[in-house]
């Protein structure tokens, strides 16, 4: 049978009814979809050493020689092993294999075998534990792909099952004219999908990659430019500052605006004043008051008799945002509502009507408040908060897609990003800096400590937490001998050793495989103050704002970059409590130094930029929202090159295929919609 993309993977040779459920719950359902699994690293077997050349520990390939025969027993727990020798010209190495009995009888004296695994010198001879191992002919594959798996799925089978679906690899076809890639020198889509799962060597490999991510990257900025471009040519409302009333809502706030915050307020509603949709990012540094701005841009849109919408990425900040609005509109009489996955049907009924009518001026909620079926009477701004590219794409193709008038936009920021880099990444959206802090601010102090001040440390968070205190733990995420990451596990076995130390500690867990809705019920619980410590990963990081906690607990502070260390501290400073900000490392560096140093978010992204490139400005949270499949947000001269490339394409019309691609990438947006 022929299989097409669209082909269920059961009709797949090789896929039976119980292989078929454990690829289904990879998300995998149709052939086109096992093409599109890629795997997640790759194995150089092909490169084989010499036994005495190998970097003690390093996993690696030799070719051996079975020299002794093989020894069978039993350990403890039940467990058989078989043990046997192997040598190659540059030594001896005893070869361990646990449970696999069969093994005995084909380690046969002067068979030769390619062997995978890690090396450990032991005396004048070697050790090779629990290693995997081929008969060793000249015809192995010399690059084995490794793929993300789930539980009872080997990657052998589905290396087999790739096989299958190899024909169709090749049918794929590119975005791309055949000009182009001639000129960029690039695979053919089909052949790079092909290569990446039946690679034939490093180069082949490599190239294969740098194909696919330009296509990836060209395409995104191709959508770069068409949201630009459709901002440009559509019209906005324009509003005016008669009658407003706004200098009176800057009146009310119980402080006065910062310079800079009067110099952003201005630059915003300036552009609100103009015929061109808005398209400004404001960024500035936690605690920086990002807030009362969008506040005010929003005062301004329903003064001049507008709505306006209010999206933050998760329902707790958003349930957050819409609290703060609420206080700060309550003497202007405007009453914002909140629109999320958790509002009752009832009550969403009622807000969509209000949004429809025209009687809900102010709304503030998750993605729910920009789906399809929410009809505004008349929007006029959107503002989303700490969530860039998204928002704003995601938003202009909604604006793209509807008549009449584009409403503003507005995006809030709290990674300090250079013009250069944001250029590349945002296209050319105008940028407003705060770089000034609300006078009064308590720097949070922070330390770096080894391991040998642990006690101590518990001593001082139990002391902070008798005092009514709480604290965050950021915990490692801890790598599989796989070299795979399960930050489910790695929290929920630091709470078990956690909680042996601090027995009356109340703790809880924060990790990404949680649904929203239950990271939500977990941040409101430590919110109401119903546990004291938070252990969690990064995933905290954004905006969370519990000004109870004053302690920040950073395990492994050596792992995250800088920027993302202070985006972590910032959450802790933010009431009138003194706060420690403590990161635990083995390798204080200069570079975590430059954080004791400062609290200087500007000062820290630039030193960042400087040591690390790039990386750090996008760093576990960002890339995630990129969602690039091939390429990195890091790869800066790929990023220019197809940007010059779009320039070019866009003037001279894009291709029917890349049309294609470019609504592709507008949906793919869509979809993530859903799960958010
Ligand atoms: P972020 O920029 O991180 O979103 P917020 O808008 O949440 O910061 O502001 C942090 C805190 O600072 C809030 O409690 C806010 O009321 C307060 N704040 C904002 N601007 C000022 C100011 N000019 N003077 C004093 N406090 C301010
Ligand atoms: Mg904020």
């Amino acid at each position: 049978m022929n299989i097409k993309a669209d082909t269920p993977l059961r009709f797949v040779k090789g896929v039976g009814e119980a292989t078929g459920n454990k690829l289904a719950a990879l998300g995998l359902l149709t052939a086109g979809d096992l093409v599109g699994f890629f795997p997640r690293r790759y194995e150089f077997r092909g490169e084989t050493r010499l036994l005495a050349e190998v970097p003690y520990g390093e996993l690696c390939s030799v070719v051996l020689t079975v020299c002794s025969a093989p020894k069978t027993g039993r350990g403890g727990k039940g467990v058989s092993y078989v043990k046997v020798n192997a040598c190659d010209e540059s030594g001896t190495a005893t070869l361990t294999f646990f449970n696999q009995p069969w093994l005995e009888k084909s380690l046969v004296s002067g068979r030769r075998f390619r062997v995978w695994g890690r090396v450990r010198q032991n005396g004048y001879t070697f050790e090779i534990t629990a290693p995997e191992i081929e008969p060793y002919s000249e015809s192995l594959p010399p690059v084995l792909p490794v793929y993300p798996l789930t539980k009872g799925l080997t990657g052998q089978l589905i290396r087999r099952i790739m096989v299958n679906a190899a024909p169709l690899m090749r049918e794929l076809t590119s975005p791309l004219s055949d000009d182009i890639r001639a000129e960029y020198s690039l695979m053919p889509r089909g052949e790079a999908v092909h290569t990446l799962h039946f690679p034939e060597s490093r180069e082949e490999l490599e190239k294969a990659k740098h194909s696919l991510a330009f296509e990836e990257l060209l395409v995104f900025q191709l959508a770069l430019r068409r949201v630009r471009g459709s901002l440009v040519r559509h019209v906005a409302p324009v509003m005016t500052f008669k009658d407003t009333g706004i200098g009176r809502f800057f009146g009310t706030l119980p402080f006065s605006l910062t310079g800079a915050q009067e110099r952003v307020v201005k630059e915003v509603l300036g552009d609100m004043c103009r015929n061109v949709p808005m398209c400004r990012m404001v960024q500035g540094d936690v605690g920086s008051g990002k807030t009362v701005i969008a506040a005010g841009a929003m005062a301004f849109a329903v003064k001049n008799g507008f709505q306006c919408a209010m999206m933050a990425p998760t329902e707790i900040l958003a349930n957050q945002h819409h609290q703060t609005l609420t206080a700060l509109f309550k003497d202007i009489g405007i009453t914002p509502e909140l629109l999320t996955g958790s509002t009752s049907a009832k009550e969403k009924r009622r807000i969509k009507q209000g949004l429809a009518e025209g009687t809900v001026t102010a709304v503030v909620g998750t993605n729910a408040i920009i789906q399809k079926d929410v009809q505004y009477a008349s929007l006029g701004l959107v503002i989303t908060d700490e969530q860039h590219r998204f928002g704003v794409m995601q938003r202009a193709y909604l604006a793209d897609k509807a008549e009449g008038l584009t409403p503003h936009s507005l995006v809030m920021s709290a990674t300090p990003i250079p013009r250069s880099l944001s250029l590349v990444m945002y296209g050319d959206m105008d940028v407003s800096v705060i770089d000034e802090l609300p006078p009064g601010r308590q720097p949070v102090q922070t330390k770096c400590i080894g391991e040998d001040k642990r006690a101590a440390l518990y001593g001082f968070l139990e002391k902070q937490i008798k005092r009514g205190r709480q604290a965050y733990i950021i915990c490692p995420l801890v790598e599989d001998s796989e070299g795979r990451t399960d930050d489910k596990k790695s929290v929920e076995s630091y709470k078990k050793s956690f909680e042996k130390a601090l027995p009356d500690l109340r703790a809880v867990c924060l990790h990404g495989r949680m649904k929203g809705k239950e990271k939500d019920a977990v941040m409101q619980s430590f919110e109401k103050g119903e546990a004291d410590v938070l252990i969690s990963t990064t995933v905290v990081e954004v905006g969370v704002n519990v000004p109870n906690a004053t302690v920040m607990i950073i395990e492994n502070a050596e792992c995250f970059g800088l920027s993302q260390l202070h985006q972590l501290r910032g959450r802790v400073g933010r009431g009138s409590e003194k706060s420690f900000c403590i990161m635990i490392t083995e390798k204080a560096t200069e570079r975590l130094e430059i954080l004791c140093r400062t609290t200087d978010g500007f000062e820290i992204a630039g030193a960042d930029l400087q040591r690390r490139g790039p990386g750090d400005f996008f760093g576990q949270r960002q890339s995630g929202d990129m969602r690039f499949v091939h390429a990195s947000a890091l790869d800066m001269p790929l990023i220019e090159t197809t940007r010059l490339l779009a320039a070019r394409i866009s003037e001279e019309g894009l291709s029917p295929a890349l049309e294609e691609a470019v609504s592709a990438f507008f949906s793919s947006l869509d979809s993530e919609n859903i799960f958010n």
